[in-house]
């Protein structure tokens, strides 16, 4: 497996796997890998000849005062992981890297707009651009991001269909712990007594897809799913929302296909989940 770190270098690999005919899979990642981000990495080794995995904390998606300097990172555990799962090569470049006094974005409306969006106003420009800086530097055929990030997905998705990137961007399903808790770098941030607290929101997920089956409405799915979360003292909530799956905009009737998301403060550690609904 190889290691770059720079934009010259991974571009001088990747032309010489397109000369060869190869096709490439790409994994972005933030880092501090676990299961969720290696059943991407899984997934891309099986569809395509060569698996790049990008392994990079993004400024440009963390708002003023969240938590860019205290993500957690660990390239050495990160990248015999890579390794193992029959990763091609890590991207792993720093910021300076990346951005160079930038002055052009990539951003999207309406679908930036709502859920995360709303609380983190800058959060999904610094994701497109970051994200379409990628895909113009590995050039991949194919993109594999998780459902666990159920609104970036969506707008990834728009962002290449507007912009006509050559690539199939292809969404992966949610990896949890054993209990139910979303698998994320970000569990890390929690307390033993705040881990506790957290399955609150994989039961609000349950307790959702329980009640969608059944046929109720948004506020009547919505509403026991905010009590679930509410009865947790340690926990608060960001929102819980039931919007259509491509437009990310609320509705209040399951008529097309739908995402219904939430994000919860656990102290202060922001912890996302959902789950899409069908029709
Ligand atoms: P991150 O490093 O958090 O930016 O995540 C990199 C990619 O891994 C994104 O496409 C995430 O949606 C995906 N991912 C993170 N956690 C999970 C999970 N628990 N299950 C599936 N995919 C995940």
């Amino acid at each position: 497996m190889k290691v770059t770190t720079t934009v010259l270098e991974t571009r001088q690999l990747v032309k010489e796997w397109k000369k060869e005919g190869k096709s490439i899979g790409l994994v972005p990642t933030m880092g501090f890998l676990h299961e969720g981000h290696a059943s991407l990495i899984a997934r891309a080794r099986k569809e395509n000849d060569i698996v790049v995995v990008s392994d990079f904390v993004n400024p440009t998606q963390f708002g003023p005062n969240e938590d860019l300097e205290a993500y957690p990172r660990d390239f050495e555990r990160d990248s015999a992981l890579c390794e193992s799962l029959g990763a091609d090569l890590i991207f792993h470049p720093e910021p300076e890297e990346m951005y160079h006094d930038p002055c052009a974005f990539v951003s999207i409306d309406t679908l930036s707009e709502t859920l995360c969006g709303k609380t983190r106003p800058i959060h999904f420009k610094g994701v497109c651009t970051v994200v379409s800086k990628l895909f113009h530097i590995v050039a991949p055929d194919r993109a594999y991001f998780g459902q666990k990030d159920a609104q970036q997905l969506a707008i990834i998705k728009k962002m290449v269909l507007d912009l006509n990137f050559d690539l199939e961007v292809i969404g992966c399903p949610i990896v949890r712990e054993e209990d139910g808790l979303a698998k994320s770098s970000r569990n890390t941030y929690l307390s033993q007594e705040e881990r506790k607290a957290a399955l609150c929101l994989s039961k609000a997920v349950k307790k959702g897809q329980e009640l969608i089956q059944a046929g109720c409405s948004a506020e009547a799915v919505l509403a026991p799913m905010r009590a679930i979360i509410e009865a947790e003292p340690l926990a608060k909530i960001d929102y819980v929302s039931m919007v259509d799956a491509l437009t990310m905009q609320p509705v209040e009737n399951v008529e097309k296909d739908v995402l219904v998301a939430m994000a919860v403060y656990i102290g202060k550690t922001r912890l996302i989940d959902n789950f899409s609904y069908e029709v």
